[in-house]
C-alpha cells in the first residue's frame, strides 16, 4: 500500500500523528507558520527586507512575532495561535511541547 496516494496518511507521516483536514477546504496539505519580527527601520525596498530576514534567520537572533500556528497551503486558512511573542524563532523551532500545541489547535478547530 503507498501511504503517499491518501492525503491523511501522508499528513500523518509527516507530522507524526493523525491530523484532521482543514475546516475550510478538506485539504490535507497544512504547514507550520512562525513569523518572525523584522525591524524595517521605515526602509521597506523588498531586497532589504529579505537580506534583513536571511541575517536574522542565519545568526539565530530572529524574534517571534508572536502567533504560531498551522496553514491551509490551498486556502490560506489559519489554524488557532499559540502566542510566542518574544521567544527566539530557533529556540521555538526546537520545542516539541510548542510542536505539539500547535497541532493540537488545529486538529481542534
Ligand atoms: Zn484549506
Amino acid at each position: 500500500m503507498d501511504i503517499f496516494r491518501d492525503p491523511a496518511k501522508r499528513a500523518e507521516w509527516v507530522y507524526g500523528q493523525k491530523m484532521s483536514p482543514c475546516p475550510k477546504c478538506g485539504s490535507y496539505d497544512m504547514f507550520p507558520q512562525m513569523p518572525i519580527v523584522i525591524n524595517r527601520d521605515g526602509d521597506e525596498a523588498p531586497e532589504n527586507v529579505v537580506s534583513r530576514w536571511a541575517k536574522l534567520t542565519a545568526s539565530g537572533e530572529a524574534v517571534l512575532q508572536g502567533p504560531c500556528y498551522y496553514m491551509c497551503r490551498s486556502c490560506l486558512h489559519n489554524g488557532p495561535a499559540v502566542n510566542c511573542a518574544g521567544r527566539s524563532a530557533e529556540e521555538a523551532r526546537k520545542d516539541p511541547e510548542l510542536n505539539r500545541e500547535m497541532k493540537r489547535l488545529w486538529n481542534s478547530q
